[in-house]
């Protein structure tokens, strides 16, 4: 058996050991964690601790504990920790042996060679450090090769074709961009372009402010008479709840007893929502797009150019991120390999690949079909009651859950029903039905009482849909089984029902000709976005006065008589004086 070569991302936030064994990549975990931040220290008895342990103790020793070594390799400053000081290659070291054992320890044998993975930016000084780091550690650096081009790597392995992919990795504390080109087996970096202090830090810093000033507002109390502990404890419930936004509407932000006023304890409860959130991180977002550009620029190229874009670092989660991306290039970014994981990945594909094994692509276990409700929106610039929302987006891994907030439409609606839905299409009614349930005896109050809906796909394809009251906990729920497979099935039918009525064969609104049933899904539309306008002019009736009902009674009659004879025209003209009504009223 040839020797075992490793793969390692050694980062700044965290590091992770990935090998690629038989045709299969592990990423090797320690107590359920495959990641080890990279963090090193000493305890109180100068015992080491590498990883977790010593990230808790940065909290109440920062003294005793060194982070993001990462930033100093190359340079000559020496660390100090404990009554000693360290180079950042003996501090890098120290994290390399740890994995290094991680991996001893997984593969039931000794290692001595490693595939390291750094920055593109990296100098040749700061990789030269990295390779001195592997030695002091006991492992031959085999190949160092570029973070970006390992993320490629994983995703790109197994395609023959070549391609322009965009690389954006956004960490903890480092942003970066690059432009890579795949062709055969050969990636290479083009261009690139990053922010060496932009990252989820920055958005954690965001909300920690965003509690203190809500701290100072509700209790009066300021960030100076805060101990340091509980503003350590503030930080970790920021990161808490800005990963808890990344699939839900709102974050509850709760910690006890922070400070004390008069003898009375100060306890912290705050709500946080996404939308708050996205507005507090725009700037951050918007800087990453600039880059993107810049980057493009570098390799004289245009985002029409570019064929894919794979994502890197654990903040890319965050929506905002992948939301922007889609905007600007038209086309979803990918995700679906764990964006922490996948450089590490790349890494032992490499390895393998040195060590002579056929490296073919990672399989992960992803959902090939996207799952949503409907809501009450605009669709072609129209009131429409079955806009399409995605909850679960196709190519995202399973398990997963994401809620979504809704709002209900009329003062005391007492009532709302979820469909569920698979597809793509922003019109609902043109995906595939897959669920009903109704929620009933909704408390009484003004419109808009907020409704969120969660979606949860579990390992085995089951489809948990939850919808909850948010003001009193009320919920219904209801769990498709066999969720991916079944609609394999209904996909067939709906294609089915598609191509027979391309034949005019099958479906009864389309066998029979010249009724009033609409015939194109457009019509269908139509009909479908104007009996929602006549529903809404009828909410309005209360509360206008007798001439413009007179109006709007006689537009809706107008209405009513051009869909029973399929006037598209007449239809169109009334449902747009109707909406002008409307406009006005509601302005
Ligand atoms: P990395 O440097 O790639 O390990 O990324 C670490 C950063 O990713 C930290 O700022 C984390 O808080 C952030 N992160 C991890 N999970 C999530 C998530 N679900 N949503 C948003 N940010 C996340």
């Amino acid at each position: 058996m040839s020797e075992v070569i490793v793969g390692i991302d050694l980062g700044t936030t965290n590091s992770e050991v990935a090998v690629w064994q038989n045709g299969k990549l592990t990423i090797i975990s320690e107590n359920d964690s495959k990641l080890i931040p990279s963090f090193v220290g000493l305890d109180n008895n100068n015992a080491l601790l590498v990883g977790e342990p010593a990230k808790n103790q940065y909290m109440v020793y920062p003294e005793r504990t060194i982070k993001s070594v990462k930033r100093k390799m190359g340079e000559d400053d020496k660390l100090s920790l404990g009554e000693n000081s360290y180079s950042p290659q003996e501090i890098s070291a120290i994290i390399l042996k740890k994995l290094k054992k991680m991996a001893e320890n997984h593969l039931n044998c000794e290692v001595h060679k490693a595939v390291i993975t750094v920055p593109a930016y990296f100098s040749d000084i700061q990789r030269q450090a990295t390779r001195e780091a592997g030695d002091i550690a006991g492992l031959e650096v085999v190949k160092m090769i570029n973070e970006p081009t390992a993320a490629a790597l994983t995703y790109e392995s197994g395609h023959q074709d070549s391609r322009r992919i965009l690389v954006y990795d956004l960490g903890g504390g480092t942003f970066d961009v690059s432009v890579v080109q795949v062709e055969d087996d050969i990636i290479e970096v083009v261009a690139g372009h990053g922010n060496n202090h932009l990252g989820g830090d920055d958005f954690d810093h965001k909300i920690t402010q965003h509690i203190i000033t809500h701290l100072h507002e509700e209790h009066g109390i300021s960030e100076a008479e805060l101990s340091p502990g509980a503003l350590a404890r503030i930080e970790r419930a920021a990161e808490a709840a800005k990963q808890t936004l990344s699939d839900n509407p709102f974050a509850e932000i709760s910690e006890e007893y922070l400070a004390e006023r008069d003898g009375v304890p100060i306890n912290l409860s705050l709500e946080l929502s996404r939308m708050e959130y996205e507005e507090m991180i725009t700037p951050f977002i918007d800087e990453t797009l600039e880059a993107v550009h810049i980057a493009l620029k570098g390799a004289k190229l245009t985002a029409s150019d570019i064929e894919e874009i794979v994502l890197v670092g654990g903040s890319t989660r965050t929506p905002l991120v992948k939301n922007r991306l889609t905007e600007e290039f038209g086309f979803h970014p990918r995700g679906e390999i764990n964006p922490d994981l996948c450089v590490a990945s790349g890494a032992a594909m490499q390895a393998a690949m040195i060590g002579g094994e056929k490296v073919s692509a990672v399989l992960v276990d992803i959902t090939p079909y996207t799952f949503g409700t409907s809501a009450f929106s605009e669709l072609d610039g129209m009131p429409y009651p079955h806009v399409f929302v995605p909850l679960i987006e196709k190519n995202t891994p399973i398990p997963v859950a994401k809620s979504e907030v809704f709002g209900t439409m009329y003062d005391d609606q007492e009532a709302v029903e979820v469909t569920v839905y698979q597809g793509e299409n922003i019109d609902a009614l043109q995906n595939i039905s897959i669920g009903k349930f109704r929620v009933e005896g909704l408390s009484k109050g003004p419109a808009n009482n907020k409704i969120i809906i969660t979606c949860e796909l579990d390992k085995d394809g089951i489809l948990h849909v939850t919808a909850k009251e948010k003001n009193s906990g009320l919920q219904r729920n209801i769990s498709i089984n066999n969720a991916i497979s079944r609609f394999e099935e209904n996909e067939l039918d709906h294609a089915k029902n598609k191509i027979a009525s391309l034949f005019n064969e099958g479906r009864e609104d389309i066998e029979e000709e010249n009724t009033a049933t609409p015939k194109s899904s457009t019509e269908r539309k139509m009909h479908v976005q104007a009996k929602a306008l006549v529903e809404k002019a009828e909410r309005l009736f209360d509360d206008v006065d007798p001439d413009d009902r007179e109006e709007m009674v006689n537009l809706i009659e107008e209405i009513n008589d051009a869909m029973a004879a399929n006037n598209s025209d007449a239809m169109a003209e009334a449902v747009e004086g109707l909406s002008e009504i409307i406009y006005y009223l509601e302005s």
